[in-house]
């Protein structure tokens, strides 16, 4: 049967490839009732896979790499612990004798009980162990359904597939980055929530908030991902396949030209110089923003390297991190941005923590996160300090409502560079220190804010979360996401003309600075510097390139100036001509 699903497009291009369902074991299990005289057997298998995956993880122990964290042989010996205690081991055979459940929904009944238990303990350190007790049934779920049975597709046949998932974690996509998919559809979702951010960044397209993708989408179909307009085809018919297959080809064959632009130094066509820098979350990704011919690196979400693990990553660790982007990128300035974790960017990397707090996206994250808990930002700045003596460094804080923020973590910094000469360690002494307008009340209050940094940097997809009020993640508000706000390109507009004027450097690292609709509404506002996805980058300089600074100007004023929504988008199309 072929059908089609809508959603939000988050990375444009065209894809076609057999759908590759992922999900977390947990909310996928089977659930039935087995016959009286299946119960032995059935127990049978659960014993089984408690034996395998007691046998995983003492092999995982054996093969421990040298460099692997010191805590994950704790870590992998918890595991086995709680699998061994009988809270996990027996009483699923219990119920799978008395109400002849099956046995991996014996087990998840028997975790959930397991979990409400912990909840309940009041210490936040042994509340928090239910999540290792969610791992270590996972991992024998997996056996039981047979998933890691399933043999790993070569890096040929990713490029076939399309994941189709119900959610994926920010910290799950940055596992991705492993790998060559074709593209990424998921049931939720914002098209700025952080899951999607990174799939753009892998510059595949993808789609996110199908509703029901994941349930109704079956292993090995082949789909159609069409990443310009957010449309879904399942099992396209041979005409509508030949068509998308030529779109596909001319998608692949402009994006091809555009490498010809690497080098062309980036002006607009009546001569002013736009600076386009790349954003990035891991240090494997600066050659890309190399390749993509960036300026430099105007945003690095550092807090991707504190994802997906169960300890902080040490002084060494991340100074090695931070250096390797520096020296990538030779000489090239590199705006690292200090740690923007909690809201969907969880630490524990399963959204446990997010689960916990009733309203994370205005919680303890990001800059108010680190400032209560000063040692692991004094590591985290000690490491920064360190890598700005083997290339250009800049120091990038987000989130920022407060000017004591500003002022507390300029005296850390201070802190960490005594620490430093106390160790005499070199770094550059006159590191800048910029900060993230992303909240309304910072665009609002600029001067304060302008007066105790070195650069500025608007964090659009925050900025438009804080201002309407939409979860950015949340895909039933999706709809209610407009950078073209009104109140949003004020908030815009007005921070980009004051930074300018008061002589402080502005740029854009948000997602629309790499909206090739929004291109020549920004120059025409005055934008100069802007920081995107590598991906994105060409599209844009091609784009400045066709501009005339003098025709867009009056342009981008009156879309400013306009309150009707249908006339903001008539002005817009006629800039865009
Ligand atoms: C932003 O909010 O626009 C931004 C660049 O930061 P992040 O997307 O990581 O929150
Ligand atoms: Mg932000």
């Amino acid at each position: 049967m072929n059908f089609v699903l809508h959603g939000h497009a988050v990375s444009s291009g065209i894809t076609v490839g057999y759908a590759h369902l992922v999900s977390t074991a947990r909310l996928e299990v089977a659930h039935y009732e087995i016959a009286e005289a299946d119960i032995e057997a059935e127990i049978e298998r659960f014993d089984r896979a408690m034996r395998s995956a007691q046998d995983e993880l003492a092999s995982l122990k054996q093969h421990i790499a040298a460099d692997a964290p010191a805590e994950l042989e704790a870590f992998l010996d918890l595991h086995r612990m709680i699998l061994d205690d009988s809270a996990l081991a027996q009483a699923p055979r219990e119920l799978i004798r008395s109400r002849r459940a099956n046995a991996e929904w014996a087990l998840v009944q028997q975790m959930e009980r397991l979990v409400e238990r912990f909840e309940e303990i009041e210490d936040p350190y042994l509340r928090e162990r239910k999540a290792d007790v969610q791992h270590a049934v996972e991992r024998v779920l997996k056996v039981l359904t047979g998933a890691q049975t399933l043999a790993e597709p070569t890096a040929a046949e990713e490029q076939k597939l399309i994941v189709v998932a119900h959610d994926l974690s920010p910290g799950d996509m940055i596992l991705f980055k492993r790998h060559r998919y074709g593209g990424f559809v998921t049931d939720v979702g914002g098209v700025t929530s952080h899951t999607a951010i990174v799939a753009r960044s892998l510059g595949i397209p993808a789609i996110v908030g199908l509703h029901h993708a994941r349930q109704t989408v079956a292993e090995g179909e082949l789909l159609i991902v069409d990443g310009v307009q957010g449309v879904l085809i399942v099992n396209p018919d041979p005409l509508v396949l030949a068509e998308y297959r030529s779109r596909q080809a001319e998608l692949k064959a402009a994006r091809q030209r555009l490498k010809r632009l690497k080098k062309t130094p980036s002006a607009t066509a009546d001569g002013t110089p736009i600076e386009l820098y790349a954003n990035i979350e891991l240090p494997q990704d600066a050659p890309e923003a190399l390749e993509a011919g960036a300026q430099g690196v105007g945003l690095f979400r550092t807090e991707f390297l504190f994802l997906n693990r169960r300890d902080l990553p040490g002084e060494d660790e991340q100074f090695e991190a931070y250096r390797q982007v520096a020296a990538a990128m030779k000489g090239r300035p590199v705006v690292l941005r200090t740690l923007d974790a909690g809201a969907d960017k969880a630490m524990n990397g399963d959204g446990e923590t997010a689960q916990n707090i009733p309203n994370p996206a205005m919680g303890l994250r990001a800059i108010r996160f680190c400032l209560a808990e000063p040692q692991m930002f004094l590591t985290q700045l000690r490491a920064i300090l360190r890598a700005s003596h083997y290339g250009r460094v800049r120091i990038l804080l987000p989130m920022l409502a407060h000017v004591h923020e500003i002022e507390q973590t300029l005296a850390l910094i201070r802190q960490a560079k005594q620490q430093l000469d106390e160790r005499g360690l070199p770094y550059d002494r006159e590191v800048q220190v910029g900060g993230m307008i992303e909240i309304p009340a910072a665009a609002l209050a600029l001067p304060i804010f302008m007066r105790r940094l070195d650069f500025l940097s608007i964090g659009t997809n925050d900025l438009i979360q804080y201002t309407l009020a939409i979860d950015r993640t949340d895909d039933a508000v999706a709809h209610l996401y407009d950078p073209l706000h009104p109140a949003v390109l004020t908030l815009v507009a007005n921070t980009i003309q004051s930074a300018t004027r008061g002589g402080v450097p502005i740029a854009v690292c948000g997602e629309m600075a790499g909206d090739l609709q929004l291109t020549r509404l920004l120059l025409g506002l005055g934008l100069r510097n802007f920081s995107m996805h590598p991906s994105q980058l060409l599209a844009i300089k091609e784009r400045i390139l066709h501009t005339t600074l003098g025709e867009v100007q009056a342009l981008a004023q009156r879309v400013l100036r306009n309150t009707d929504p249908a006339k903001t988008r008539e002005l817009l199309a006629k800039l865009n001509a």
